[in-house]
């Protein structure tokens, strides 16, 4: 087996069969996208919608593509018609152009809603005051081309084990209060994404059912 396919098989040991393994594979060359394709991996994150339009027309089509990064409004156009899930959502501006992007074409979008839980500033997200403003608006609920499947959060860069513990916990609170106010029969909503190559065993104690992980498959990026 090369490394990549080994990674991937260490780590599926150690990952819950019910948590969904997203690849990470950002700077990284097809080359090394296909490997981790051909050990059986079907779903990849990429955070620069660029990049990623690179890759996609290289690549087998059924690999099921993720968007982890912050996305700007003039680029959802091109990734609306194949994208499986937009997990960085993070202003009700942005999921306004994603629903009417996809309603040109007639698709529905799987989205998560990014909620900012780290301590740093430079993470992008809503806030819970913002989020709870965005899903009682009539506006959002007239959204028919996009669904909410859940949230996602990045926690901050630290070694304290504690306080990214004490962050996942609180997205998980973030994710239970809003399915229980809003979105209790519907069976769409359902995921919580978080959990990267340091603090992925954190983030599945605290409920994680998705994990978006690059370094430990594919070995670290240069800064
Ligand atoms: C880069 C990135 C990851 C993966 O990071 P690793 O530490 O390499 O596992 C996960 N989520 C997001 C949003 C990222 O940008």
């Amino acid at each position: 087996m090369t490394d990549i396919a080994s990674n991937i098989s260490l780590l599926k040991q150690r990952i819950p069969s019910s948590v969904k393994l997203i690849a990470v594979s950002k700077t990284k060359p097809v080359s090394a996208i296909l490997t981790a394709y051909n050990s059986g991996q079907r779903y990849f994150g990429e955070n620069r919608v660029q990049e990623l339009l690179n890759k996609v027309d290289l690549l087998p089509r059924d690999i099921e593509w993720h968007l982890i990064g912050h996305l700007q409004s003039n680029k959802v156009k091109y990734i609306v018609p194949f994208i499986s899930m937009i997990q960085s959502v993070d202003s009700f501006k942005l999921l306004k152009i994603i629903n009417s992007e996809a309603s040109k074409i007639n698709r529905v979008v799987d989205c998560l809603l990014q909620i900012h839980i780290a301590s740093e500033e430079t993470k992008f997200g809503f806030s819970m005051k913002e989020l709870f403003e965005m899903v009682e608006s009539q506006e959002f609920m007239n959204m028919k081309h996009v669904r909410i499947c859940g949230v996602m959060g990045m926690a901050t860069f630290t070694s304290d084990a504690g306080q990214v513990s004490k962050e996942f916990s609180y997205l998980a609170d973030c994710f239970n209060s809003l399915k229980n106010r809003y979105f209790a029969g519907n069976q769409h909503f359902k995921e919580i994404s978080m959990g990267m190559s340091g603090d992925y065993e954190i983030a599945i104690k605290e409920g994680s059912t998705i994990v978006r992980i690059g370094s430990i498959i594919f070995g670290e990026r240069p800064l």
